[in-house]
């Protein structure tokens, strides 16, 4: 039988009171620091710029709405995995906001104080299974939360970049041109947006909040080199590993 000092010194030595060794949390680089930007949640807007609202068929007038991915999606690997079971993955750029301060039922007029930098990202999506789901009217988790599906610049802060209310963000595959906007078109800004995210959620210091992709998206095959930027904020480069 073993002593209390034995139970207590044996819970100093193991690596924590856990039934197996919890996984890192996902921890991202940020642009000028040895510190790293942990991960708590990742959020994401739909259509919140009125061509791509209308290419996905919708009326540009819909209000955006609110989806997420988890937290170890968000990778700033140089080769991102290519996701199975589908035949049509998507790329859509986005600009990422990065809190650094929680809290809920935000005032918009004080939401860019919980903001701690932003960076550019692609909400990887597997259009075919998107579409299934919304036909038969069920859930988007493995439409847009699978594995490695949210590639992400460096982190840059807000002190260095200050807040973007515009400038152009593009993507390109190969080389090649797909699409292109201005952070000036989205239907709901940054401070909307997380203003709107604060009525649902109890945002915290770590959440990533996908802001929505401007007109053009489309399919990435594998071994695809994707380049994305965003003026005055960052730029990030990939390349889509083979099919598994
Ligand atoms: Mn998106």
């Amino acid at each position: 039988m073993r002593s209390a000092y034995g139970r207590w010194l044996e819970s100093l030595t193991s690596m924590a009171n856990t039934v197996f060794e919890p996984r890192p949390a996902a921890a991202l680089a940020v642009a000028g620091s040895e510190l790293r930007y942990p991960v708590h949640r990742v959020y994401c807007v739909g259509r919140n710029y009125a061509a791509h609202a209308r290419e996905m068929g919708q009326d540009e007038r819909e209000a955006p709405f609110f989806f997420s991915k988890p937290a170890d999606a968000s990778t700033q690997a140089d080769t991102v995995a290519y996701p199975p079971a589908t035949a049509e993955l998507h790329h859509e750029v986005e600009l990422v906001v990065a809190l650094g301060r929680g809290g809920r039922d935000i005032a918009e007029q004080a939401a860019l104080e919980h903001v701690f930098g932003y960076a550019v990202g692609v909400d990887l999506t597997r259009r075919d299974l998107q579409a299934e789901a919304k036909r038969q009217g069920r859930p988007w988790d493995v439409a847009k939360g699978f594995d490695e599906s949210a590639p992400v610049s460096e982190i840059v802060p807000a002190a260095d970049c200050g807040h973007p209310g515009h400038g152009r963000i593009e993507l390109s595959v190969d080389g090649q041109l797909r699409q292109q906007g201005d952070l000036a078109d989205m239907i709901w800004p940054v401070a909307a947006t997380i203003a709107a995210l604060s009525r649902f959620f109890m945002l915290q210091p770590g959440d990533l909040v996908f802001t929505g992709t401007p007109e053009g998206v489309g399919p990435l095959e594998p071994g695809a080199v994707v380049a994305c930027s965003i003026e005055g904020i960052a730029a990030h480069r990939f390349t889509m590993g083979q099919r598994p």
